[in-house]
This record gives structure tokens, sequence and C-alpha cells, in this order.
């Protein structure tokens, strides 16, 4: 028997405080008077301005250059904004990567969309129909070309991803060629187009573990913007547990842990768990307490790979 997960899963990035306010992205008159009393998170390359206590904001009087990227309110009204330039507010030493920090919900909030934002500015400065420059508009909700008019929208990629079990309760995790030596984690891989999260399960765990799943249950989403996945996670129950092998190509190794063996394999140093922001983390630890036993929690070293 399996025991059923808990749900919804608690997803670190999936928490945010933020009320987005979407139709204020349309006029600027309205977000040129939000800015002038907004707090302003700010991204450079690949980082925030933080402290021990999370963001550091800017006021807009700080601000010289670079793109302005309207985030929403926080519960007491108060507009956030990223600033996304290549100027830096301080030292080096005070910008930190999203997964290296440690944020309260609004925080969180407001680095995954700001986040998500950046990135995809940074990857579209050309309109894909025409090829001429394009600029932001709405509040960085949208590029616009300066040629044909074109309006574009970011990206989400939606990526699977499963916890497989089989009917006594086992999970199957695997290793990619590319992770280090221990690392494991449970199996997912991008919805392809025309394709169904289910089926892009089925065909995800068929592929890189040549098991069939069935009894498929969605436990929860969180954005993933390294640089624009959507996580959409799952549960699953394999049909021929004698079948699995890895695909030698993306998966070299599989592992099939029960809850003894696998806080057993954790104190030899013979299994690394994914880091604790993903999803495949939250779910292996949902799992973990799932059968209602007072245990305590899963202690892994630090493995961002
Ligand atoms: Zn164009």
């Amino acid at each position: 028997m399996v025991a059923p997960l808990n749900f919804p899963l608690n997803l670190p990035l999936a928490k945010s405080g933020l009320d987005r306010a979407a139709h204020l992205r349309v006029s600027q008159d309205e977000l040129d008077s939000l800015w002038a009393k907004g707090k302003i998170a700010h991204f450079n390359g690949e980082k925030f301005l933080t402290d021990h206590n999370g963001l550091i904001f800017l006021s807009p009087t700080d601000v010289r250059d670079g793109e302005r990227y309207f985030l929403g309110f926080d519960e007491s009204g108060t507009p956030y904004f990223l600033l996304h330039s290549e100027t830096l507010h301080g030292d080096e030493e005070s910008y930190h990567l999203l997964r290296e920090a440690n944020f309260n919900a609004l925080h969180i909030g407001i680095a995954v969309h700001g986040q998500s934002l950046a990135l995809w500015h940074k990857r579209h400065p050309q309109c894909s129909m025409c090829g001429e420059v394009t600029q932001p508009s709405q509040g960085g909700s949208v590029r616009k070309c300066t040629r044909c008019e074109t309006e574009h929208y970011p990206r989400t990629d939606p990526a699977i991803i499963v916890l497989t079990r089989d009917s006594n309760d086992r999970i199957l995790l695997g290793r990619q060629q590319v992770w280090p030596e221990h690392r494991f984690s449970t199996f997912a891989g991008f919805v392809e187009p025309g394709e169904s999260f289910e089926a892009a399960v089925v065909r995800e765990v068929k592929e890189e573990a040549n098991v069939k799943v069935h009894s498929i249950e969605y436990v929860g989403s969180q954005p993933w913007p390294f640089p624009a996945s959507l996580m959409i996670a799952f549960s699953a129950i394999i049909e021929n547990p004698e079948s699995a092998k890895p695909d030698g190509e993306e998966i070299v190794e599989i592992k099939w842990l029960d809850r003894d063996s696998i806080v057993a394999e954790l104190k030899a140093e013979t299994l690394l768990l994914p880091p604790p922001l993903s999803v495949a983390r939250a779910m292996i630890d949902a799992w973990y307490l799932a059968d209602g036993v007072d245990r305590p929690r899963l202690d892994s070293p630090e493995s961002w790979r």
C-alpha cells in the first residue's frame, strides 16, 4: 500500500505575498505615480541586492538607469518594482542568487516574479517576427517591437516532475550523468508541444527509467525561474517495477528506496538529495512523512546540481 502524500505540498518558491494588480499595467501615468512611492528590488546579472533580512529595497531617487518592472502590492498597499540594471548599488558582496538567499513569502513573491521577468527580457531583445529591436511595455509585462508593433509576452516553460513509487511504497529515483556522484532525484522533463501533462509524465518515466506508470495524481506546482520553468508535480504508481533500468543517456543510475534505506544511505553518504528549494525535495520529504510515523527530517548536504 502507498501512503497518500499530504496535499498541497509545502513548495518554497510557490509562496507569494504579492498582489500583481495586472490591471494597472496598461496606464503609464499610474505606473509612474506608483514608482514614485515604490520599493525597488534590484536585479543585476543573476543576483539580487540583499542583506541578512532578505531583499534590500532602493528608493526611486537612487535609480539612474535600467529597466523597471512593476511587480505588484503587498498587503499594506505598498507597490513593488524590480530594477534590472548593470549598475551596482553597493558592493558586489551584497548581491546574491535567489537560491542562496533566505527570503520570507513576500520577498520570494517579489524575487520569483522579478527574476522570471528579468531573465525573459534579457533573452528577447529582438522581435521574433521581423528582427527589429523590442522595448519593454506595460510595466515590463510585455515587450513591443519598435517596427511592426508586435507584442511579445513572457514565456513560461511547463515541465512535469513525478514521484514514482511501487505498490510497496518504495520510491524510484534517478541520477543524471551531469550530476555529482550519489546525487539522485525524481524524474522530470519538459512538456512537449501538443502534449498533456499526464502524457508527459508517462513518456518521461518510460524514457528515463523504462517503467510504466498509472494512478497519476497532481500534487502541486511551483515556478522555477532558472530561467523560465514552471514545475508541475505529480505522484504516480509504477506498474512493472522489475523492468526499471536507466536509459543510460540522460539517466545513468537508478535507486529504489524505502523509508529505512533512505535514512541509511544518507547516513552512509551514498545518497545526496535535491536542494530544499526544489519540488523534488518537497515530494521526497512528503513521501517520507506520509505514513504518519514520527521521524526526524531527512538530512542531506547541500547539492544545487
Ligand atoms: Zn517586429
